[in-house]
């Protein structure tokens, strides 16, 4: 991985987006495979590149994953703490709701004041990404071995956490709907996660298209399934 940036129409490796040049002109460098410019989205607005990130297409996968020089690492650290803590809570709020019936007996002040639930879910929550990111991993390590490098760990890692952006979907849902399970909202959500992890794995260069899909589908329904054994929510 010498070339630091990718062409988002074909993948080929580019060395820059753009050429600035003394008089204040600004080029826009061209792929030498397919011979279009090496990234269109450098001229659009963050929003427009949002959209279509949240439309699964590739070329704005590719965008977000090689050539966005602003997304630090500590970025996603902090991305990866706010996951956990939306899955914590949208686990525990589902909690709450078993308990609805006690809410209507005006006895369920009890579930607030311990709220031990809560940090069990943290901690669930943790294991279930640990778990299904580190499946993802193995697959790769197992399918690159010897020219497995930090760089594609970085890579991997940096794919996984910006394609689970779908988990936030659902907490405007958890708002608009308080009062009772939104199974319908978690069912798009997981579809819509196990999507995006195919499209960023394929972007990344690390799996083939198909590979990018069964890695995703497996290790996400495997962790579900491994967290249903100790879990009180199962199907979250
Ligand atoms: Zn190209």
């Amino acid at each position: 991985m010498n070339c630091k940036y990718c062409c988002v129409t074909c993948g080929a490796e580019a060395d820059e987006l753009s050429h600035h040049y003394k008089e204040g002109v600004i080029k826009i460098i061209h792929c030498k495979e397919c011979q279009n410019p090496v990234d269109p989205y450098i001229e659009l607005d963050d929003l427009l590149v949002f959209i279509d990130f949240v439309l699964l297409k590739l070329r704005a996968h590719r965008h977000v994953l090689f050539n966005i020089d602003k997304i630090k690492y500590n970025h996603i650290i902090k991305l990866s703490c706010a996951l956990i803590l939306a899955n914590a809570y949208i686990k525990w709020f589902h909690l709450k709701n078993d308990q609805y019936q006690s809410i209507i007996n005006q006895d369920h002040h009890i579930f607030y004041a311990l709220e031990y639930g809560f940090y069990s879910n943290l901690f669930e929550s943790f294991l279930e990404y640990t778990i299904r990111f580190g499946l993802i991993f193995l697959i790769a390590f197992a399918q690159w071995r010897q020219n497995w490098t930090r760089d594609r760990s970085m890579l991997l890692f940096r794919a996984l956490i910006l394609s689970s952006i779908g988990q936030l979907f659902i907490l405007p849902l958890l708002i608009w709907s308080p009062d009772h399970r939104d199974y319908y909202g978690l069912l798009m959500s997981f579809i819509f996660t196990i999507l995006c992890h195919t499209q960023a794995l394929n972007a990344s260069r690390l799996f083939s298209s198909l590979m990018s899909f069964l890695s995703s589908t497996i290790a996400i329904l495997l962790s579900k399934y491994l967290l249903s054994i100790v879990s009180q929510n199962s199907f979250l």
